[in-house]
């Protein structure tokens, strides 16, 4: 189904993510291997259009978070190395399997799964081994006491029918906070793993092919941790402080246009609950975003959007197909006129650090009424409405 309509739309450069690509790549230089994490449909910016580029561009390595995810890949023709980061019900080894996808072992209990649903269908599934070092949420227990059962365990899944361990990986939880606390944290995290690893490697006596842990934070501030591959999603779409000092581009700009003008007397109540008076005769846009598209409802009255005359404020609570600008003494913006959500001129940053929220949760929350255009080597090449049909 194609876009027709010009009313709210989120702009994907896809030169920003090769752009960006090129750029982690130089930092991490030619020996270690690039994964590119693009689950949720790659936060929000269609993961088939990212991975066909990073296809193209070279890169080694995609993750997602489901099965669905992954098959989605593969149906689209993606042919690159995808590994499953969360859990996937047994029913679908087969299929897994079939479509050569490779899935991240996180306990004992789904390592024997698993390893049992792949002798039934006589196949191999190609499995990377998730450690817990201190995000405290998937993967084997290896902090505090469970060091030997942890070895013990992942030994044990290595050796079983039907599983081929490539990889071992493990995730950090506070790579990107810049206090000594998290730093040493971090570090913790990181000897952990590396302890693990060569605990098993020497029981085993065989090296893992592919051991990663380096998401955003860590790309960006500890090289020592990069191994055989990197891992990054929010660095690769070019948003929060390490995108901005390594001089990376935002990927996604958001824009709707005003579909109504008009002008209000002082003491008018705008919108649900009159959260907003206003105190002047004023003139406010009606813009055809809201929360159904995506704009948390938390940034009612907190944020402006920004038009050919700079900056307008929000006015009352954000509803769930609209939202009202204040467009005062802007004489120049009139209906049609093209208003930026988040991009160059509001940067995403700010917007999340005004509802106390991170990025990552701005771009995925982009819903799929909101029609993708995706724009390559400078001019649109393709235009996506997610709608059924
Ligand atoms: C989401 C995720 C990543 C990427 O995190 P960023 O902070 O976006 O770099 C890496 N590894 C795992 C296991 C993840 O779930």
């Amino acid at each position: 189904m194609e876009s027709t309509l010009r009313r709210t739309w989120a702009e994907i450069n896809l030169d920003a993510v090769s752009y960006n690509y090129k750029k982690i790549k130089e930092k991490i230089g030619a020996d270690v291997k690039f994964l590119g994490v693009v689950k949720a449909d790659a936060y929000g910016h269609g993961s088939v259009q990212v991975s066909r580029l990073l296809e193209k561009e070279g890169a080694d390595y995609l993750a997602v978070s489901s099965a669905d995810e992954a098959l989605e890949l593969r149906v689209n023709n993606i042919k690159m190395p995808i590994l499953i980061l969360g859990h996937t019900p047994k029913e679908q080894v087969k299929s897994l399997i079939d479509n050569d996808i490779t899935q991240a072992v996180t306990c004992k209990a789904k390592a024997i799964e698993y390893s049992e649903e792949a002798v039934k269908c006589n196949g191999t599934l190609k499995v990377h081994i998730k450690l817990d070092t201190g995000m405290s949420r998937l993967g084997y227990i290896c902090d505090k006491g469970y060091f030997d059962t942890a070895v013990e365990g992942i030994c044990n899944a290595c050796n079983m029918p039907g599983l081929e361990a490539e990889g071992i990986f493990t995730h950090f939880a506070v790579a990107d906070e810049l206090d000594e606390e998290s730093d040493a944290y971090t570090k913790h995290q990181f000897e952990l793993f590396t302890s693990v690893i060569e605990a098993v490697e020497a029981k085993l006596d065989k090296k893992f092919k592919i051991r990663h842990c380096a998401n955003t934070g860590a790309v960006a501030r500890f090289p020592e941790t990069y191994l055989d591959m990197v891992r990054p999603g929010l660095l690769l779409y070019g948003y929060g402080e390490f995108a901005t000092a390594m001089g990376l581009k935002p990927v996604m700009t958001m824009k709707t246009t005003i579909s109504t003008i008009k002008i209000y007397q002082e003491g008018t109540a705008i919108g649900y609950g009159g959260t907003y008076k206003t105190d002047k005769i004023t003139r406010i846009g009606v813009v055809p975003y809201g929360y159904a598209d995506g704009f948390l409802r938390a940034f009612s009255n907190k944020c402006s959007l920004y038009t050919k005359a700079g900056p307008a404020k929000l006015r009352g609570k954000i509803c769930m197909d609209m939202c009202m600008i204040d467009i005062t003494d802007m004489p120049e913006v009139d209906v049609g006129s093209e208003v930026e959500i988040f991009g160059n001129n509001n940067s995403i940053d700010e917007m999340a650090a005004i509802a106390g929220t991170i990025p990552y949760e701005l771009t995925c929350a982009v819903s799929k009424r909101v029609p993708r255009i995706y724009i390559k080597d400078g001019v649109i090449t393709e235009k996506e409405l997610l709608l059924r049909g």
